[in-house]
């Protein structure tokens, strides 16, 4: 794999947070915070010592905007990271912000160039240290696969925080301020060092690798379902951690050149499945696939037959499960020594994809290697 290339020639806003007196009023009209309560402009600015926090916004909900409080009706990242930090009260209190602007989308539109972006930047940013912490803002839709791509490729212990919220700035109880000013906690905690990349939401703090979306549209959507948040975090009490900095066993992975990720598909099982969605798969050049089978990772006798098949081809196939919690072992009701399959263990599909994409861009194919990869954590 090649070192990592320069950093993109992506449009940068790379000035000091400054708060201007409008902005303010308009953003905080937003989160339904009257302007009156705010800090004045310019009072209380940054003091020296604080920790440097590199905001890298990439829109979501959490810069979305409704034309009326009252509709459920919205347009994901329409306010910039700027004015996003500029809106919550405090936030000048607990770190110096900088502020960038990645990319304006939702999270489902999320995709490779962007991922590249956000990680060069942050190994930049680290490399010259240039920050002590880095803070995302994100759409929830796909926030667990860039937590877990940037998770493998980004080196360094300084923390990394996604955040995100599930309704906009203009609704009647936001929870993006609140999600905001605990993300900005954790980021310049030195206690956050060495955990790898984080979210916060909804005062927990989880695990890129164990992190995932649950819910479609309640605040309470995020959970770790094999091992629970690493931490909580309140405006009142602080953080606590529950685990020790630094238990990780994780790898970091090269970032390939380029822009692109290899391609993996994703195939759902289900009852009656047949070996069709494994042939397109196949036809439109994949080359890994990962399964997300029923229970175990299991599917049906015509699709394993299509995946054994792939898997003799030098295609990639990792099974992984459609089930939310528990892990998939190798060689129970499938036999993955003599198929040359790989087992996801607790990774989900989304998740298992990204380590397939960047282990096959690495180079890694023998199903031994890959089944290694996927196993170091435990
Ligand atoms: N579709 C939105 C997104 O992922 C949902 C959200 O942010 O909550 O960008």
């Amino acid at each position: 794999m090649t070192k990592h290339a320069a950093r993109p020639a992506i449009r940068r806003r790379n000035r000091t947070l400054m708060v201007a007196a409008p902005l303010v009023a308009l953003a905080l009209w937003s989160w339904g915070i009257d302007a009156a309560q705010a800090a004045e402009p310019g009072k209380d600015a940054p003091a020296a010592g604080l920790p440097r926090i590199l905001v890298l916004a990439t829109g979501g909900t959490i810069a979305g905007q409704a034309d009326a409080r009252a509709t459920g009706a919205y347009k994901s990242g329409q306010i910039t990271g700027e004015q996003l930090m500029a809106s919550v009260p405090g936030l000048d209190k607990l770190a110096k912000l900088n502020a960038e602007q990645i990319s304006s989308i939702g999270s489902q539109d999320m995709n490779d160039k962007v991922w590249f972006a956000l990680a060069r930047r942050i190994q930049d940013a680290f490399d010259k240290n240039e920050a002590d912490g880095i803070l995302i803002t994100h759409g929830t839709d796909t926030l667990e696969e860039t937590a877990f791509f940037l998770d493998n490729v980004v080196r360094g212990d300084k923390p990394v925080v996604i955040v995100g919220s599930m309704r906009p700035a203009t609704a009647v109880s936001a929870d993006g301020p609140g999600n905001l000013y605990e993300a900005v906690q954790v980021a310049a905690d030195p206690r956050s060092r060495g955990r790898g990349v984080m979210a916060v939401l909804n005062d927990k703090i989880q695990s890129a690798r164990s992190i995932t979306k649950t819910n479609t549209t309640s605040i309470e959507t995020f959970s770790s379902p094999n091992d629970g948040p690493i931490g909580y975090v309140d405006t009142a009490g602080g953080i606590r951690f529950m685990t020790q900095a630094g238990g990780s066993k994780r790898a970091t992975y090269q970032l390939p050149a380029g822009e692109q990720l290899p391609r993996v598909e994703i195939v759902y099982s289900h009852a009656n499945m047949d070996a069709v969605p494994i042939e397109d798969a196949i036809s439109h050049g994949a080359k890994g696939i990962v399964l997300a089978g029923v229970g175990d990772g299991n599917t049906s006798k015509q699709a394993l037959d299509a995946l054994e098949a792939a898997a003799k081809k030098g295609i990639i196939v990792v099974r992984s499960t459609r089930v939310r919690s528990g892990f998939v072992t190798r060689n129970v009701e499938v036999d993955d020594d003599k198929n040359g399959f790989v087992v996801s263990e607790d990774l989900n599909p989304q998740k298992a994809r990204v380590l397939t994409q960047l282990l096959i861009a690495g180079g890694v194919t023998a199903p031994a290697e890959l089944q290694k990869a996927f196993t170091a954590t435990w």
